[in-house]
Order: structure tokens, then C-alpha cells, then sequence
């Protein structure tokens, strides 16, 4: 059987995506043990890998008392400090998951953090904070041109390819990239089929590449409206890519 992928939230808006088959399960990015350890009883699964994207503590918090109770492989990024990791990969990296009979790529995207990696397999992909459903994450150690390679990069997989985020912003982002793109109709539709599910209580995710290439503004560099809304941002005429980008994520971390 097919493993599925169900979401575990965990703080306020994270998920812990949470890969599963009858007996055993994967999970990516548990920033909190808790949810996860009752999960994990409550379905009767005995957990076989844990999977981390990046270093911030929201992302591997529960790592260490997880692993108290399974002794699994824990892979991460080779370049950032995680106390935790077994297995250290980056990009060209494979990984796989017998119990699941899943495997994955590992994708080098640095700019959320400097080593920041991406799962990727099975048509799924696990991008942490790098791509968000309609945005991106914060540069917090990296540079606006490793951000927008990282995206250009995710941007290049297949339109239907599952993008699992590590938050909950869908409604939030598509609030700015409507200032950024109010003549954007697909945003409309995005943002009344995503209130609905957030109205029932659901996850706006997986979202798939196809929606973010037409919705997501920070992989629409390259559309006259979005460089248009940059410059007047900006107060300046650029066309650049890499700083219609840089002008919109400084937009958004004020908007
Ligand atoms: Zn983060
Ligand atoms: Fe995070």
C-alpha cells in the first residue's frame, strides 16, 4: 500500500508532516514530541525516520526525545548545527525509508538558512520554510540570489508535484500577494477555496507547483505586474529578477 502523508500541527501553525502505512510512519521537521508521540500511540505506528529540513528549533525541537523512544535514522542538513542528526546529507544525497518503501532526493536550498535542504520523492515535496503556499520563507542567513536560485530550483519539478510546507500562512501570504498582484484572478479563486478549508478547519496544504507558479509572487519575478509592483516599492526602476525578488521580500516583512 501506498504510504500516505497526514499532517500532525504542532505550536501554533506548524505541521509535522507525518508519512505513514499500516504499521510504521516518517515524520519531517518535528519541532514538538508531544503531538507526534500521541499520534504515533494512538494509530499503533512504531516510527522508522525522522527527516529535518533546517536547524531552527521549531523544526527539530522534538528530535531528541523522539528518538528516546525509537532509535531511528535522523537525517538533516550536513552544514547546520543539529545536535541530533545520524545521517547528514545534502544535494545529490538519496535517501530511503525501507519500512515505507519510499525514497527521496535531497535538494540543496539555501536563503531561509545557510544549508536549508528539500526532501523530495514520490511526487511529494518537503521544502520546510524555503517555498510556502503563495510565499517563501525570511532570509535569515542567507542571500536574496540564494533564495531565488532555491526557488527557481523547486519551481523546475514537475506542475503536479505535492508541496508540503512546514507552516500554515496560505491565507495570510495570499493577502500580500494580492497587493502585489491585485489583477491576479487565480489569487481570488486560491484565496476563497483556501478560506474555505481553513473555515473547516482543514490544511490549505499540499498545495502543487502549478498553483504556486500562478499564484506564489516570489516565483513571479519575471511577471511585468509583479516587477511593476516592485518598482514602485522600490522608488526605482529594476527588472532584475533577483531584485524584483529582494524588493517584494522586503515588502512583505513590512506588510
Ligand atoms: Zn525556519
Ligand atoms: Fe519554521
Amino acid at each position: 500500500m501506498e504510504p500516505r502523508i497526514v499532517p500532525i500541527s504542532a505550536f501554533k501553525d506548524n505541521y509535522v508532516w507525518t508519512l505513514r502505512n499500516e504499521r510504521h510512519a516518517a515524520v519531517v521537521d518535528p519541532g514538538e514530541a508531544r503531538p507526534v508521540l500521541e499520534y504515533l500511540a494512538r494509530e499503533k505506528l512504531e516510527l522508522a525516520a525522522i527527516l529535518a529540513t533546517h536547524h531552527h528549533p521549531d523544526h527539530v525541537g522534538g528530535i531528541a526525545e523522539l528518538v528516546r523512544h525509537y532509535r531511528v535514522p535522523v537525517f538533516g542538513p550536513k552544514n547546520e548545527p543539529i545536535a541530533t542528526l545520524t545521517h547528514p546529507v545534502s544535494e545529490g544525497d538519496r535517501i530511503s525509508v525501507p519500512e515505507l518503501a519510499m525514497q527521496f532526493e535531497v535538494l540543496d536550498i539555501p536563503g531561509h538558512t545557510r544549508a536549508h535542504i528539500a526532501y523530495y520523492g514520490a511526487g511529494a515535496l518537503f521544502c520546510g520554510d524555503t517555498l510556502f503556499a503563495c510565499g517563501c520563507g525570511r532570509l535569515f542567513e542567507g542571500t536574496a540570489e540564494q533564495m531565488f536560485a532555491s526557488l527557481s530550483k523547486l519551481a523546475a519539478l514537475p506542475d503536479d508535484t505535492q508541496v508540503y510546507c512546514g507552516h500554515e500562512y496560505t491565507l495570510a501570504n495570499i493577502g500580500f500577494a494580492k497587493a502585489v498582484e491585485p489583477g491576479n484572478r487565480a489569487l481570488d479563486a486560491r484565496e476563497e477555496r483556501d478560506r474555505r478549508l481553513r473555515d473547516a478547519g482543514k490544511p490549505t496544504l499540499p498545495s502543487t507547483l502549478a498553483d504556486e507558479k500562478a499564484t506564489n509572487p516570489f516565483l513571479r519575478c519575471r511577471e511585468p505586474a509583479v516587477i511593476e509592483s516592485a518598482n514602485k516599492y522600490l522608488g526605482a526602476r529594476v527588472a532584475d529578477p533577483v531584485r524584483v525578488f529582494a524588493a517584494i521580500r522586503d515588502w512583505k516583512n513590512r506588510f
